[in-house]
């Protein structure tokens, strides 16, 4: 039996940015949070290191340096004033997290404590600023707890373990979702006036990912699959430090603390790549930087990874030849205590995965498959774009790392997601309550959960010919392999076509028999068809744009192409083809120059 209920906002997906927004919309409107996820098991937790904002606690600091670095960042390919809004939003944005309680980090003092990170830089000097709040590194972890609680609070109603599996759209209007619930199996209609998608990313298409389990970007596809476009899709954001095999994330907090990157040979080759802030350029470039290392042979034991050192003997020679200093202009040091205070859960990560002490040891790490800077398009209001002019599609919002705004352009800045889910979250909130107070519900379309149930019974009743097990760790491979940090005409042109190919191949996968509550195997099933589909947008996007930028570097064509290339991508899925457009980016104070750190 499908039940239906109604509200006026749907917000679907629990991390930072859909319950941030589920805060904002209910103030004003009868709002529901609908979660495949216990809300605060959502990959928001899992953020380390911090959330960026110019509160300048520590030291000069503006707003407007922040926005110049995050265009920067995005190698111009953000679009400036989404940027500008979102940095000077940030500053509020964590002074209302504070407000409801998020325990941060404090300077002796009792401020927000800050730290530096990669490329967030004092424009006068070009040296790293201090900019990211923080809460130890369990920033995310705090921001989740303090936003559940307070939508508690508010009394906001969660469906958890609930898969939304469609969006409802009826002529041209958004009327609801529809979602599988996970221990009954049973189909559940939510109608709405507005629906709001923060699903978050879609790393799990790559074999080496710093993602949750759950990362199969089921909000891209599901409105892929009704006709909306999905923009920048080629760029995929590839962290210079994942744990060695694992993927799992090491933050750039600890270079932030002082930690530097060391080749096989002992040298600090950023020094090499980025003559000005070495170790916290932004990560597209020391991504870059580590993969040409492994591949001229300077890899650890002439092996396919580096070492990340924070050793406090290490970290302080190399502050000394920095000139790094503290505040009070003393020289920078740290000992093995402060390591352990500032970073503990990574100390307890590599003491569990790699069996070595931060404060004693190296850690091995390599390129991790990291962060989705394409997405849903959307504008500030997070409403969603369907083509490149611009048209809206009544009542659908998309926030948080599934939506592209476009703030990251073709490279995201660390600490710039978690400001991006705080304050496109809330806003996106706000315009879908507002919209729904002056709307009615749509009328829905006879077999509303008609389309869902075909895609289920396609599961069911293929061939079994294929395993889905197989299929996804050919996908896996083959986007590691050819749409990774760098890429090729050749290896682009092999990824979509075995892409293509896996796509059919997944029409004779048949998952087994069993009785409807908890099945895994048909939900995880479904989201490798969403990966699948995300895999050959991805790819299709990445072959067609000669040019370099950000985290899409290609062999064959190695430089920025601004005359040509300064545009957003919009993909759309047609049966087994990629349509492409495209549109401007938005510049307002920042004319593009060649990126140097
Ligand atoms: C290890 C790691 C560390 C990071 N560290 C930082 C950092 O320090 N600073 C920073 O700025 N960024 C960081 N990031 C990036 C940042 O954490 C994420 O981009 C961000 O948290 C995503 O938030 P979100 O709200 O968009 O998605 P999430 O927090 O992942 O939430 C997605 C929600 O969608 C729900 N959902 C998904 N599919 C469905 C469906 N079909 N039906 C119903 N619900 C669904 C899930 O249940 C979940 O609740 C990090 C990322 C990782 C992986």
């Amino acid at each position: 039996m499908t039940q239906t209920h109604t509200y006026d906002v749907v917000i679907v997906g629990g991390g930072g940015a859909g319950l941030m927004a589920a805060l904002y919309a209910s103030r004003n409107a009868k709002t529901a949070v609908v979660s495949k996820l216990y809300p605060i098991r959502s990959h928001t937790g899992a953020a380390q290191g911090g959330i960026g904002a110019a509160l300048g606690n520590l030291e000069e600091d503006h707003w407007e340096w922040h926005a110049y670095d995050t265009v920067k960042g995005s190698d111009y390919l953000g679009d400036q004033d989404a940027i500008e809004f979102m940095c000077e939003q940030a500053v509020e944005a964590v002074y209302d997290l504070e407000h409801y309680g998020l325990p941060f980090s404090r300077t002796p003092e009792g401020r927000i404590a800050q730290r530096p990170f990669g490329g967030h830089t004092n424009n006068e000097t070009n040296k790293p600023v201090r900019r990211s709040c923080y809460a130890a590194d369990r920033t995310g972890h705090m921001i989740l707890q303090t936003l559940f609680q307070q939508c508690i609070k508010n009394e906001t109603k969660f469906y958890n373990e609930f898969h939304v599996m469609d969006v409802i759209i009826q002529d041209g209007v958004t009327a609801g979702v529809v979602a599988l619930e996970l221990s009954t199996g049973e189909l559940h209609i939510f109608r709405a006036k507005a629906v709001i998608f923060a699903t978050g990313g879609h790393g799990r298409a790559w074999q080496i990912t710093s993602n949750a389990y759950a990362y199969t970007g089921d909000g891209e596809a599901v409105v892929l699959r009704r006709g909306v476009p999905l923009e920048d899709m080629e760029f995929f954001q590839f962290h210079p430090t994942g744990i060695l095999k694992l993927g799992i994330l090491i933050t750039e907090a600890v270079r932030g603390e002082g930690g530097i990157l060391i080749n096989g040979k002992g040298e600090r080759f950023m020094e090499r790549y980025a003559p000005n802030i070495k170790d916290l350029a932004s990560r597209d470039v020391i991504s870059r930087a580590v993969y040409l290392e492994i591949k001229d042979g300077n890899g650890i034991n002439g092996k396919n990874y580096v070492h990340l050192d924070i050793r406090p003997e290490m970290v302080n020679k190399y502050a000394a030849l920095d000139g790094r200093t503290r505040l009070d202009g003393s020289p920078y040091s740290i000992t093995a205590e402060e390591i352990h205070a500032k970073i503990p859960d990574i100390s307890d990560f590599c003491r569990t995965y790699l069996g070595v002490d931060p404060a004693k040891d190296p850690m091995p790490v390599q390129p991790t498959a990291h962060y989705a800077m394409g997405g849903i398009p959307t504008d500030k209001f997070g409403r969603v774009l369907t083509n490149s002019q611009g048209a809206i599609l009544p009542g659908l919002y998309a926030a948080g790392e599934t939506a592209c705004v476009s703030v990251h352009g073709a490279n995201r800045l660390g600490t710039n997601s978690l400001v991006d889910l705080i304050v496109f979250g809330k806003h996106a909130g706000l315009n879908a309550a507002e919209y729904a107070q002056g709307s009615d519900l749509q009328s829905l379309p006879d077999d509303v959960e008609g389309f869902t149930r075909q895609q289920i019974d396609t599961l069911r009743n293929g061939s079994g010919k294929e395993k889905a097990a197989q299929l996804g760790d050919e996908m896996r491979n083959v986007m590691s392999d050819n749409v990774g940090v760098f890429r090729t005409e050749e290896g682009l042109s092999t990824a979509v076509e075995k892409l293509k190919e896996l796509r059919a191949r997944y029409t004779d996968v048949r998952i087994r028999p069993s009785a409807p509550g908890f099945n895994m195997e048909l939900l995880n099933t479904w989201e490798l068809g969403n990966l699948l589909d995300l895999a050959l947008v991805t790819a299709q996007s990445a072959l067609v744009r000669k040019e370099s930028r950000g985290a899409h570097a290609r062999e064959d064509f190695p430089k920025r192409d601004d005359p040509n290339w300064m545009k957003h991508t919009l993909a759309w899925l047609e049966k087994d083809a990629v349509r492409l457009d495209y549109k401007p980016v938005t510049v307002t104070r920042f004319e593009p120059k060649e990126r140097k750190y």
